[in-house]
Order: C-alpha cells, then sequence, then structure tokens
C-alpha cells in the first residue's frame, strides 16, 4: 500500500495531480487532499475522480506503475 494525495491546485494543463507521499513533486501540505491508502495510481485515480473530474495522475510518481498515453486518450484536449 502507498498513501496518494492530490493537490489542490491546478497544474499547467489545468489537472490536478494525484501524488504518493514520497513524491518529490508533491504540493506542500496545504496544497493537497488526502485520498487514502491504494496498491498503485490508477485505483487512487478511481477515488480521485469522485472528489475532482479533473484528477490526473503524476508523471513522476506514478507513471512507472501505469503508462501515461492512456490517459491522454481519456482527456485528448
Ligand atoms: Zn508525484
Amino acid at each position: 500500500m502507498k498513501f496518494f494525495y492530490l493537490s489542490s491546485k491546478p497544474n499547467q494543463e489545468g489537472n490536478f495531480e494525484i501524488h504518493e507521499r514520497d513524491c518529490e513533486s508533491i504540493p506542500g501540505s496545504l496544497d493537497r487532499d488526502y485520498l487514502g491508502p491504494f496498491n498503485n495510481g490508477p485505483e487512487a485515480m478511481r477515488k480521485a475522480q469522485e472528489l475532482n473530474p479533473m484528477a490526473s495522475l503524476c508523471p513522476t510518481c506514478c507513471s512507472n506503475t501505469f503508462h501515461s498515453v492512456f490517459f491522454k486518450e481519456r482527456n485528448p484536449n
């Protein structure tokens, strides 16, 4: 299990990134919401999208468990 957080501030693309607790790119404690423990990024994604449809996986900490092309297809813009 890893602990995941959802950024409460959008990135340059207007998406709200999901990070593992240990990610070097994670926002400060005031700029993120705790999602909970999950096995991997896609599971955290499912929960995050209930909270924020603009949620997306951080390419730094989540790309090793899931290929980013999937999200480009889901978000063609
Ligand atoms: Zn990250």
